[in-house]
């Protein structure tokens, strides 16, 4: 796909759509448009994917190894982090070491920290920002389907008689799946549109029906369909009996219809809720679309597996159109759930039972590998905080800005016995903790793959040279590893070799008993990883390629004992943050349309700071008139975890009662507007995703 030296195809560094993107260079100019052959875009593009040309100026790059806050090199720096990693786990366990990694990781980086972690050090201590993304999403999977597999793609929403977009903003956070969605119901004949969201989005603003449900209550939604489905001999009957267990007791904890008292819990009116679940019912094609709104929730999987229910319920899975569907927020979530890049997967969707453990030890040839997960997010820089674990390696992402409890992840950085941070930019809030800083390769230098939210895997190529003495991640695992004695098991020549190994551990002793499996693309030479058409997982009959996602559960068959897929009993009970009379507002975080995570990219392209040029606090009017505040004043919002300063905008999109502000901001741009430092980071059980849509807060002038 590359034409001449000048065009380069390769696929966009933001959200989980997984655009494929063409880029032109002229001189140092560098423009970029959307690829009309890739199947997820079909040369659509964002204004995020549009401005990337303006992005990719060397400014502010960190070019060097910096040790000690001095400029290095690269065998200066290795041999530092190995001893130190190494003294550190002989002296105190494998469990003393850790990697906090990103969605923005390209899958080979991911494999090479992934095999570094779970297998050369016998450490199951490495999970991922994914975390804060979708991990509700795997758990809910694996307790309906025994495995975490997402089972549309993108043409079954527009395939679909009823869109349910649940605590998903798609026209600003998957823009482009929004256009492709907006396009099929142009004429009138495309899905119907139900949104269920607190906030009059830009999505629910076009919606056929929008809920604005309370905060966190969407359990109640979806338990109530169910409910409404039995009492409206709307379950497929046949479909629960030959696929799914598990309906009677769900159906038991999802509690009595009752509309009017259900429709008093969430918010909404009777008439509105009865409207929704009766087009549920009465379309025959349905695609549930969540996303962060249902995923970054104290009670997260329990809020998928309520969607998942009415799916297995009615029968709409498996087939075109129909689904839930988890889409992902950055542009290789998925890729790092197919290494295992959670603490709490082994490698290639594989979990810790013995067997799997026994494999993927044989497979990477160590005496012992990782036998039981590891600590997730949260909780891993609470251990590091306890000093519990000494050695940290965070890599491409910013937990000092993205994580809750954000000033006591700051103290744990802190009092980290030795943290390494690999970067492009020297001035992130956690790099400022480093005691070695690596230069890595940005979007663009880099050169490998990644997998969109329907399992597209897609590859991308550099067309820029690594700048100073910048390198791939992988090659600075593997250096590491090298010097702590595990070198030929990192001998890799380049990125096509960790690719095809990942591959092939895919296929490895598998025998058809998960989906993921690319054992096909183990066989890919170097010019053919090269020219790699986008392809999804898994493949039809034959090998790959695929031009569309196969339809993963058309033949009923789950990855569960005798096949079937579970119903699991989930209690209507809402989150767990409450507001009182002290702090009387519900918070709400998110991302705005033209920035994209800390801003460390975004932020360089002038026309994409205009949308929004400073952080906000959104407040309803009569809530501001309450609180006696005043419209584009500053305020100061406070939570039981910590304070924020904005300024206040009034919005008719926030309901009453209700406040939100941008998870963008940090450091160089304002660092007394994190979100991250007023949410107090209450987790999900099941999966251990930290709540960051729902916080009692109050606000005052400032
Ligand atoms: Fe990039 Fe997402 Fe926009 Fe596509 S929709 S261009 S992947 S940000």
């Amino acid at each position: 796909m590359t034409a001449g030296n000048t065009e380069t195809a390769t696929t966009c560094p933001y959200c989980g759509v997984g655009c494929g993107l063409r880029v032109s260079r002229f001189g140092d100019a560098v423009q970029v448009t959307g690829d009309p052959a890739h199947p997820a875009n079909g040369g659509r593009l964002c204004a995020k994917g549009s401005q990337l040309g303006a992005t990719v100026a060397l400014d502010n790059r960190l070019l060097a190894p910096v040790v000690d806050g001095v400029e290095s090199d690269w065998g200066t720096a290795l041999d530092r982090v190995a001893e130190r990693f190494a003294a550190v786990r002989a002296e105190h366990g494998p469990g003393s070491v850790a990697m906090y990694v990103s969605g923005q990781l390209l899958t080979e980086d991911y494999y090479a920290a992934n095999k570094f972690m779970k297998g050369a050090l016998a450490s199951a201590n490495i999970d991922t920002n994914s975390r804060l993304c979708m991990a509700s999403a795997v758990a809910g999977h694996k307790r309906a389907f025994g495995e975490d597999t997402v089972p549309c793609g993108y043409d079954d929403v527009e395939a679909a008689d009823l869109v349910v977009l649940v605590g998903s903003n798609l026209a600003w956070c998957h823009p482009v799946l929004y256009q492709r969605l907006q396009a099929s119901r142009e004429d009138g004949a495309g899905p119907m549109l139900v949104v269920l969201d607190p906030r009059r989005t830009a999505t629910a603003a076009e919606a056929d029906l929008h809920l604005a449900v309370s905060p966190g209550s969407d359990t109640t939604v979806f338990n109530g369909l169910l409910a409404w489905l039995a009492e409206h001999d709307s379950i497929d009957q046949p479909y629960v009996d030959a696929h799914t267990e598990g309906l009677d007791d769900a159906l038991a904890a999802a509690g009595p219809l009752d509309l009017a008292e259900r429709a008093g819990r969430c918010g909404v009116s009777a008439a509105d809720l009865a409207s929704f679940y009766r087009l549920f019912a009465d379309s025959d094609r349905v695609v549930t679309v969540f996303s962060q709104g249902v995923n970054q929730s104290s009670v997260g999987t329990d809020k998928v597996n309520a969607i998942i229910n009415v799916h297995l319920a009615s029968g709409r899975i498996g087939r075109k159109g129909c689904g839930p569907f988890s889409i992902t927020g950055q542009p290789n979530a998925m890729g790092g759930r197919e290494v295992g890049g959670l603490a709490n997967q082994l490698a290639a969707h594989m979990d810790f039972e013995a067997d799997n453990v026994d494999r993927v030890r044989r497979f990477w040839g160590f005496g012992a590998v990782a036998g039981a997960p590891g600590l997730k997010a949260v909780d891993l820089f609470e251990a590091v905080g306890r000093g519990e674990i000494k050695a940290l390696w965070v890599m491409g992402t910013n937990p000092a800005v993205s994580l809750p409890r954000s000033q006591r992840v700051r103290e744990a950085l802190a009092q980290c016995e030795f943290l390494v941070v690999s970067e492009v930019v020297p001035d992130t809030d956690t790099a400022a903790f480093a005691d070695v800083l690596l230069p890595a390769l940005a979007w663009g230098e880099k050169d490998g793959t990644v997998t969109n939210s329907e399992r597209r895997i897609s590859r991308q190529r550099a067309f820029l040279p690594a700048p100073g003495q910048a390198r791939p991640d992988w090659q600075a695992i593997a250096g590491v590893a090298r010097r702590m004695g595990f070198g030929p098991s990192f001998d890799w020549a380049g990125s096509a070799a960790i690719f095809r190994e990942h591959a092939a551990l895919s296929a490895f002793e598998n025998n058809g008993a998960r989906d993921f499996d690319i054992g096909a693309l183990a066989a890919l030479g170097d010019d053919g990883y090269d020219a790699l058409e986008p392809v999804c997982w898994p493949f039809p009959e034959g090998g790959p390629p695929a031009a569309r996602p196969v339809d993963i559960f058309a033949d009923g068959q789950f990855r569960r004992p005798g096949g079937r897929a579970r119903l699991v009993a989930v209690n209507s009970a809402g989150t767990r943050a409450a507001t009182d009379t002290t702090r009387p507002l519900m918070l709400n975080s998110g991302r705005l349309r033209d920035q994209w995570h800390t801003m460390t990219r975004t932020a360089r392209a002038p026309r994409l700071n205009r949308h929004a040029p400073e952080p906000c606090l959104y407040l309803h009017r009569a809530d501001a008139r309450r609180l006696r505040l005043v419209a584009d004043s500053l305020v100061r919002v406070r939570s039981c975890e910590g304070q924020a300063d904005l300024r206040l905008k009034l919005s008719s999109s926030v309901g009453q009662g209700q406040a939100f502000m941008p998870m963008h901001w940090s450091g160089p741009y304002a660092s007394s507007a994190l979100a991250g430092s007023l949410f107090a980071g209450a987790l999900d059980p099941h999966s251990g995703q930290p709540e960051l849509k729902a916080q009692a807060v109050s606000v005052e002038p400032l």
